[in-house]
């Protein structure tokens, strides 16, 4: 009896080490990899549209990376992120894909589409950098585009842990011209006492939370309450992870903004994005 546990036990504690131990494995050598991956371009920046849900038109996009690896494959953002964000080098990663996405629209713009504003995402560990603004200030300059082409996302969870900078911050960000997003609003962080204090732009439901509302009777659900709220401080509202006609009528009734997720489209790389772009009915 003793021997059976005594062995369980001991195998418990083999599988829970394994995992572990092959955890930080990985995470070194996701680590060591990640400054050769971005001189060696293995980083690829996608593009997935976002819609107007009044009329499906494609009224912008939002930036996403990829990791190609040569001999690993596709590594998720969800296992790469939060460790850049760790190890500080989210900054560098960020850093390449707003280039690349300010050099895109320029080169649109000269090709003569009328192109549509791009998010990029802004991690919480760039937020609180002190020349951030300056940064997309002399980034918008050097490719000379337009501030409001430019939405920065930053999630909803940066919030909570430095308002009086992050207000302070996003409010030089809207000064200079820049179109706020608060990211996976309402994924648990709940700063609804933050939306009264602080000027944004716009409100992006977390794709979770809409679920779990959509979930409900719809007497119960709240997600009509917090478009009206979010209609009445000014801010435009969008959906997110939206897959099904379903999901996109119920948003529709709410009276949501715009949708972006699968039921559109899925996030694809630069050149199918750029083919979207043409027809969509977006050239001269
Ligand atoms: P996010 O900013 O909330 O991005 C939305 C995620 O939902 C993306 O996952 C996107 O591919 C996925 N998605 C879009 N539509 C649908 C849908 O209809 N159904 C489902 N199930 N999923 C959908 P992805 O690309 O894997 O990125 C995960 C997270 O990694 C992002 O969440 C963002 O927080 C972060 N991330 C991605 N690219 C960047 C980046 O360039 N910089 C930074 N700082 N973070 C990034
Ligand atoms: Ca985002
Ligand atoms: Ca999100």
């Amino acid at each position: 009896m003793v021997d059976t546990i005594k062995g369980i036990y001991s195998q418990y504690v083999a599988v829970y080490n394994d995992e572990f131990r092959n955890k930080l494995i990985r995470e070194q050598a996701i680590t060591d990899s990640m400054e050769n991956a971005l001189a060696e371009k293995q980083f690829m920046v996608y593009f997935q549209p976002k819609n107007n849900l009044a009329d499906d038109s494609m009224v912008g996009a939002e930036a996403l990376v990829r990791w190609i690896h040569p001999v690993w494959g596709f590594v998720s953002p969800i296992e790469f992120i939060p460790l850049f964000e760790k190890n500080g080098f989210i900054r560098r990663l960020d850093g390449y894909v707003w280039d690349f996405v300010c050099s895109k629209l320029r080169e649109w713009i000269d090709k003569g589409y009328k192109v549509v504003p791009v998010s990029v995402n802004v991690s919480r560990a760039d937020i609180y950098q002190p020349f951030l603004v300056d940064y997309f200030r002399d980034l918008i300059e050097k490719y000379n585009i337009d501030p409001s082409m430019l939405h920065l996302e930053i999630t909803e969870s940066a919030y909570k842990e430095n308002p009086e900078q992050i207000i302070k911050t996003v409010e030089e960000l809207r000064q200079y011209g820049f179109i706020i997003e608060m990211d996976d609003f309402g994924s648990g962080y709940s700063s609804l006492n933050m939306l009264g204090k602080m000027l944004l732009d716009i409100l992006k439901l977390d794709m979770q939370f809409i679920r779990n509302e959509m979930a409900k009777p719809v007497e119960c659900s709240i997600l009509i309450d917090i478009v009206n709220m979010a209609h009445r401080l000014h801010l435009g509202v969008v959906a997110e992870g939206v897959e099904t006609e379903e999901q996109k009528e119920r948003l529709k009734s709410v009276d949501c903004d715009y949708a972006q997720g699968y039921y559109y489209s899925r996030p694809v790389p630069v050149n199918e994005y750029e083919h979207m772009l043409i027809i969509n009915g977006h050239t001269v």
